[in-house]
């Protein structure tokens, strides 16, 4: 095999593996996005319970406030009675009176029922900031096993680039430049083998003449098909994987 494509398979051997390390680093961030938007799920339904608490509390104090009005009234009313010496004034203001601790009355049930719910809403809320403090430390966690397996992966990333810069070392820079001009138009796949005439990149047959010229292993040759640079090897043809067609 010539010298040449010899390194242009162990190049593109570490180009397709630097292909799916980079995959992998963009794919391990999008594990995270079902916990963060659950999170934010959990996030919103604690803001609208908080909210309902305060409009909650805001009521009791409005109410309160509205008791201590009627007592006052009433406080003002029972002082009057005792001056008034008409009966029927008399029984209009005790007939104000009760009227005044009827309503006084409805209050203070009103007032209980606020508390219950002021009460409701506060272990509600208690409860959806626990489960937010789980789901916060478990996607803290996650975030920092990705951030484990980026930087691992990154690390991984800079052996393989300085691997690939001392291959490319060894080639003609022409030639490196065509192998990457065809990997990008070819998906990836700039090299491919022949096997039985066969291009195993585009699964196109060779014509007879250039399938003899290609085993006689003169000159690099491309496939008149996918344009791919080509070549042969005899000690594949029993089926022995190739690590140039792992891509
Ligand atoms: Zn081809």
């Amino acid at each position: 095999m010539l010298q040449e494509v010899s390194k242009l398979i162990s190049l593109q051997s570490v180009d397709s593996d630097i292909k799916s390390l980079m995959q992998e680093q963009q794919e391990l961030p999008t594990g995270l996005r079902g916990l963060e938007s659950n999170l934010a799920a959990l996030q919103a339904r604690t803001a609208a319970k908080q909210q309902e608490l305060e409009e909650t509390r805001k009521q009791h104090r409005q109410m309160e406030a509205e008791m201590a009005m009627l007592d006052e009234g009433i406080t003002r009313s029972r002082q009057r009675l005792m001056e008034i010496k008409d009966n029927i004034e008399y029984k209009a203001m005790l007939k104000e009176i009760a009227f005044k601790e009827d309503r006084k009355d409805q209050k203070e049930t009103e007032v209980l029922e606020l508390l219950e719910q002021i009460e409701s809403c506060t272990a509600h809320l208690e409860s959806l900031h626990q489960e937010s403090s789980v789901l916060q430390e478990a996607l803290e966690k996650s975030r920092a096993e990705v951030q484990a397996e980026m930087a691992q992966r990154q690390e991984q990333l800079q052996t393989l680039l300085a691997q690939r810069e001392e291959i490319e070392k060894a080639i003609p820079k022409q030639l490196v430049r065509r192998y990457d001009f065809i990997r990008e138009k070819r998906h990836g796949l700039a090299i491919a083998e022949v096997r039985q005439g066969v291009c195993q990149a585009c699964h196109m047959n060779l014509p007879p003449q250039k399938f003899i010229e290609l085993q006689m292993d003169k000159e690099l040759m491309t496939c008149p098909h996918c344009q791919r640079i080509i070549y042969y090897a005899p000690q594949d043809e029993n089926g022995a994987s190739d690590p140039a067609q792992a891509a």
